[in-house]
């Protein structure tokens, strides 16, 4: 930690730890022309260039979730500001706070809230955001382990609360994760095995069989069994199941959960539509949860970061974590969507 000088509102010096504000920060700039054509640029910037906010703070780490994927290639219109600093997540140190919930040097996450989409995000040594938006770090996560969660890391914890919510424990039988391999499913598999569920992996990667069995799969199925259009109800199989795939597959998932079964709904890997009938609906009772986290109030969020500090293996987290330096992000971009990511990426932002 470095100690310096800060000239307080009184006019006093005082010593403190932390970083001191920065005047000039780098960030990626997301810019678009007048055809359309989107480009991104590392270039210096000013604090006056930061959007409004009552806390500024230093970032040391973003990541890479599929939504950012979209954003930097353009491949659907999730950036609707320009210029945009792109980065759906963010941790960091508060450089500055005029909210009393949070102090200078105090360390914070930021998941979502239109952060990368409308407001600037979190690829940038500074961000500055409404106080009511960060979650302060809990004790049991560096920040880089907070952004190996990430907005995917916490929407899992959302998805696996609703469907305790619902009344599904351990022993009531098997939960299916879909996308198993990328940054939802990866959680979503080690969260739900931790807290004693059988768990189901689905993946098109079935050469990560062994890397789904360590984070705590029971047993490994192709994604091609779900993927193509199916019956209106099949053989029931699970009792719950957290899909990010949506499409066919969710129609497919819906189909095979046993009676009075909850599946929480949070991506669209596969497609947006949902191509299936009511049946497990009228006929086995069965609900479909639909998990937003970019809106999520802070009361749920504040809870699934605290679940997370509790249930989450961090030795397993480390073990699907990759850290690279935020200028690979482009790069990243186009793999997350090619489905080409595993597990989680941490991006370091002063490297
Ligand atoms: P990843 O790319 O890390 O994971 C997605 C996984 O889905 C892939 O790894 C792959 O898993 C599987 N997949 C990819 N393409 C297809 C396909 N065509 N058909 C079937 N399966 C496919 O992304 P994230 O985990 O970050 O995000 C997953 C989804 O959840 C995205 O759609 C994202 O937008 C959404 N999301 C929604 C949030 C919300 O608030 N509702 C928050 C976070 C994410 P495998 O190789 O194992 O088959």
């Amino acid at each position: 930690m470095i100690r310096f000088l800060r000239v307080t509102e009184n006019g006093s010096l005082v010593c403190q730890l932390g970083r001191p504000p920065l005047s000039t920060f780098n960030a990626f700039w997301l810019s678009k022309d007048e055809e359309g054509s989107q480009s991104l640029t590392w270039r210096e910037s000013t604090t006056d260039e930061l959007m409004d906010g009552d806390v500024t703070i230093a970032v040391s780490h973003s990541t890479i979730n599929y939504k950012d994927g979209l954003a930097l290639t353009g491949s659907s219109p999730v950036v609707r500001r320009w210029p945009m600093i792109p980065g759906i997540d963010f941790a960091g140190s508060v450089t500055t706070s005029s909210d009393p919930s949070f102090t200078v040097g105090q360390q914070v996450i930021l998941n979502g809230w239109g952060v990368g989409e409308t407001h600037l995000g979190g690829y940038s040594q500074l961000a500055r955001v409404p106080g009511g938006w960060l979650v302060a770090l809990p004790q049991a996560f560096t920040p880089a382990q907070s952004m190996a969660i990430g907005t995917a890391g916490y929407t899992a914890m959302l998805c696996v609360m609703a469907i305790e919510d619902r009344g599904v424990k351990p022993g009531d039988g098997a939960i299916l994760v879909t996308g198993a391999s990328g940054g939802v499913g990866s959680v979503a598999v080690s969260l739900l095995s931790s807290l004693g569920y059988e768990v189901i992996a689905s993946t098109g990667r079935i050469e990560e069989t062994d890397y789904l069995t360590h984070l705590g799969a029971s047993s490994v199925i192709n994604r091609a069994e779900l993927s193509e259009p199916g019956r209106a109800l099949g053989k029931e199989r699970w009792i719950g199941a957290v899909d990010s795939v949506g499409s066919h597959t969710l129609a497919n998932v819906l189909a095979g959960t046993r009676y009075g079964g909850t599946v929480a709904a949070c991506g669209l890997a596969q497609g947006m539509d949902l191509p299936g009938s009511v049946a497990p609906f009228i006929l086995r009772g069965v609900t479909l949860v639909g998990v937003d986290s970019v809106m999520a109030p802070s009361g749920l969020r504040n809870s699934a970061w605290a679940r997370l500090a509790k249930d989450l293996d961090v030795k397993k987290l480390d073990s699907v974590t990759d850290t690279q330096s935020v200028s690979q992000a482009p790069k990243l971009a186009t793999e997350i969507l090619a489905g080409k990511v595993r597990g989680r990426v941490v991006l370091n932002i002063d490297s």
